[in-house]
């Protein structure tokens, strides 16, 4: 086989629905939260991309809207060359310029997962990376008003479980609609509970109400000395002015960057002065080929990137920069035993994840390195949609025909999108 020969002869969406246990949402729907007895059902999707040499890469954890973005890229991806990464990571951000260029991320993410399956490698050490432990912290489903996290004495309490298990740090995610004043104890509280050698950090995800309830937190987190302030009011976490005024008003490092996209506006970020950690995450930035390149640009300026979220990808891109810090091991409850699909076997990223110094480790199988578990999948597959030459799926449920050719053949029905989000 010559690699100039290998082509993209096929894409396919499946979509599985999972019903988590404990879990409901809360006041306004948006935040997953403990609610005992409970039952709250997510779709989620896989994106495989087919090709001539029968590598299938594979992305778990599509969700709707990125997926009508791919949906336009599918004409423009059959018959590319998988490995020419770099060429469909800049052509396919302009194909969707009109958009939030998600869609970039899943095709990157399969798109490393066939090169590393092709060359028979993990994908850290694609990267140049180095087989090594990976800090991480607890990070909380948001706070509840149903017992679980109800209180700041329950966060202490979680927080003094995770350090016992051997977290290094813990996240604290809190309520969106309450008194400032609980959000201030919660943050006092904390530090008490686990004392000093813990690193804490709050990520109020955009909830607080205006910049002087953000000010008050801010000086609380002084005082209890956190790690960082992440994305803290109803700015949106974009406003570069407004953090860069937060920034000289509190001692605590502000980590925006979340809610923001790729690699030109994470830099309009840092060199307004308006973040002190750098937030990335694959899925939302690019993917593999997107938040190397914003970890490289952070890298440059003499700052931190930190990834946004769990999963395998992140594993591995954690393993292979230097700049960074923790891993975001979550959303974590006490009293909920998982917030995620049972999609991998012999993988977690559950509570109970870390080894005893509170470390996890990127996997060693070749490409993204995780096996996805196909007969659970195909077991709660409820659509699927499929582009191009795409091989029989052995599916559980009869499929609609689909087209043989490489122009554009969307057979799926209208996918329900689930708009709770896994904030963190
Ligand atoms: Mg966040």
């Amino acid at each position: 086989m010559s690699l100039n020969n290998l082509t993209i002869t096929g894409i396919e969406m499946l979509w599985f629905e999972h019903t988590l246990e404990n879990v409901g949402v809360d006041y306004n729907t948006f935040n997953m939260v403990f609610e005992a007895g409970a039952r709250k059902t997510s779709r989620e999707g896989i994106l495989r991309i087919h090709t001539s040499e029968g590598i299938t890469g594979d992305h778990v954890g599509l969700r709707g809207p990125t997926a009508e973005q791919i949906k336009m890229l599918t004409g423009y991806l059959i018959g590319k060359n998988p490995l020419e990464r770099e060429k469909i990571y800049q052509d396919s951000k302009r194909g969707l310029r009109h958009f939030d260029m998600t869609g970039t991320g899943p095709v990157d993410i399969a798109l490393w997962d066939i090169a590393g399956k092709l060359f028979n490698a993990p994908l850290y050490r694609m990267l140049g990376g180095t087989h090594k432990a990976l800090p991480a912290y607890a990070s909380t489903l948001h706070g509840d008003e149903n017992g679980g996290l109800g209180t700041p004495q329950q966060f202490a309490d979680f927080a003094q479980q995770c350090k016992e298990m051997g977290y290094k740090a813990f996240k604290i995610h809190g309520w969106g609609n309450g008194p400032i004043s609980r959000e201030i104890a919660n943050v006092l509280g904390v530090r008490e509970a686990v004392g000093p050698e813990i690193a804490l950090m709050i990520d109020p995800a955009c909830e607080y109400e205006n910049f002087a309830e953000t000010l008050a937190v801010g000086r609380a987190c002084d005082e209890a000395g956190f790690f960082w302030f992440e994305d803290p009011y109803k700015d949106g976490g974009v406003s570069q002015f407004a953090h860069r005024k937060l920034r000289g008003m509190i001692k605590t490092p502000i980590l925006q960057t979340e809610h923001i996209r790729l690699l030109e506006q994470h830099v309009d970020f840092i060199v307004a002065d308006a973040t002190d950690f750098v937030r990335a995450g694959a899925h939302e930035d690019g993917g593999i080929t997107g938040t190397m390149k914003i970890a490289a640009a952070t890298e440059g300026f003499g700052l931190d990137v930190e990834l946004h979220g769990p999963g395998p990808v992140h594993r591995h891109i954690m393993s292979a920069i230097r700049n960074t810090n923790w891993y975001e091991l979550g959303l974590i409850h006490p009293m909920v035993r998982t917030t995620k699909s049972p999609v991998y076997l012999n993988y977690s990223d559950d509570l109970d994840a870390i080894d005893s110094d509170g470390n996890v480790y990127a996997p060693e199988g070749p490409g993204i390195g995780v096996e996805i578990d196909w007969d659970w999948v195909r077991a709660h597959q409820v659509d699927r949609a499929t582009w191009g030459v795409v091989p029989d799926p052995r599916p559980t449920y009869v499929v609609p025909p689909v087209a043989s050719t490489p122009a554009v053949s969307d057979e799926t029905s209208e996918v329900s999108v689930d708009i709770v989000e896994d904030e963190v």
